[in-house]
């Protein structure tokens, strides 16, 4: 069962090259989110924000 999922692989725009959920880097949320249920993920290679996903329950 393979599953082409938008929610693992992201895609850097700057580097054109997919980064998979797990390379990527966490950092904190921008503005009012709460960082302990939100995180931004970031390209390894360049930095660039590539998603905010909800973390917690
Ligand atoms: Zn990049």
């Amino acid at each position: 069962m393979t599953e082409r999922g938008t929610d693992d692989s992201l895609y850097c725009s700057t580097c054109d090259e997919h980064v998979s959920r797990d390379d990527a880097i966490r950092t904190r949320t921008y503005g009012d989110l709460d960082p302990d249920r939100w995180q931004t993920l970031c390209c390894p290679s360049c930095g660039t924000r590539l998603k905010t996903v909800f973390i917690g329950g």
